[in-house]
């Protein structure tokens, strides 16, 4: 497996969010971590994104850790019996009082603010701005809507909502080097505009908890599907912001699709490691399933959880 410098010794995580159970897209991811943990003395940190208090449920949580101890998966750092035991930062829904202490952080250096938008003006005052930047050209079906900045300057007062912006300005683009993909650009104001760092129901997003706990946790290397990609340049201002020095390494994975292009998803009760097992697969067989399913090269004979590190040798 050709890979740029992976840094021997690097921490990373899995971080699955527990809206559901877990399906052999995050196994894929899973086999990436580990295998590449074990084949380069790094150490895996667990992390429970269930920010979205609408969404998650202790009981997915209580499913994933059930199937990643089957799979023979443990972490360095966080590992399944502390989720068991209590409350820890490694899990987003115990962490509230960080990300509101980098928010307040972040405000005080007038660098976030108060959005009052909704998702339709969002999207209308979008297509304005796409007509001018565009003209004649209709609005492509999957770029990215774009905060156009309504509130930047509206003094919205602090108590009008809980919804937060943060300033995505940056002198130059982000450049990165995906350790799979190679160089990325990317420049954040034109992708997505200022960043939602709380929602208006009060829920800090993904972008946010992520960013910080990134920082916090000490992960120097990201290892992640592709769908992730356009997320990285954002993130890595995000952390900058937040006073990080050295943003992490990045290395962004093929993803399993359906035949006709889709993503794996939880909700939609696609292949689920509980309906594997419920139909007789080892843990062995599912792990060389995914390693062949994510683009490694291995042709999907079982393979046991503690020769990982074999994929990348
Ligand atoms: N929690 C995210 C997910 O389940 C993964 C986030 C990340 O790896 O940055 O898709």
């Amino acid at each position: 497996m050709i890979l740029r410098e992976v840094p021997r010794g690097f921490t990373t995580r899995f971080a699955p969010a527990p809206t559901g159970h877990l399906h052999l897209g995050h196994i894929v991811n899973a086999v990436w971590v580990w295998g590449l943990a074990r084949a380069y003395d790094g150490r895996v940190i667990l992390r429970i994104e269930d920010h979205d208090r609408g969404r998650c449920r202790p009981e997915f949580e209580q499913s994933i850790l059930e199937d990643l101890e089957w799979l023979g998966l443990d972490a360095d750092i966080a590992p399944i019996s502390a989720f068991r035991a209590g409350r820890l930062p490694q899990r987003q829904s115990d962490n509230g009082a960080r990300y509101e202490a980098a928010l307040a952080e972040l405000s005080s250096r007038g660098l976030a603010y108060a959005c009052t938008c909704s998702r339709s003006e969002i999207e209308r005052a979008w297509a304005d701005t796409w007509a001018r930047e565009q003209p004649g050209i209709p609005l492509l079906e999957g770029v990215e809507a774009r905060y156009t900045g309504t509130c930047r300057h509206r003094q919205v007062p602090a108590d009008a909502t809980p919804a937060r912006r943060v300033i995505m300005d940056a002198e130059d683009p982000v450049v990165f080097e995906d350790l799979r993909n190679g160089r990325a650009v990317q420049d954040p104001q034109r992708q997505c505009g200022d960043l939602l760092v709380r929602d208006r129901h009060g829920n800090f997003t993904y972008q946010f908890c992520v960013t910080v706990d990134d920082f916090d946790q000490g992960v120097n290397l990201v290892i992640r599907g592709e769908d992730l990609l356009e997320s990285t340049g954002r993130q890595i201002l995000l952390s900058r912001l937040l006073g990080r020095e050295r943003a992490p390494e990045f290395l962004h994975h093929r993803l399993v699709r359906h035949p006709d292009g889709r993503k794996l998803s939880k909700s939609a009760g696609d292949t689920g490691v509980r309906e594997l097992r419920a139909f007789g697969a080892s843990p062995a067989a599912v792990l060389g399933r995914a390693a062949h399913l994510g683009g490694l090269p291995h042709d999907g004979s079982p393979i046991a959880a503690d020769t990982l590190h074999r994929l990348f040798r």
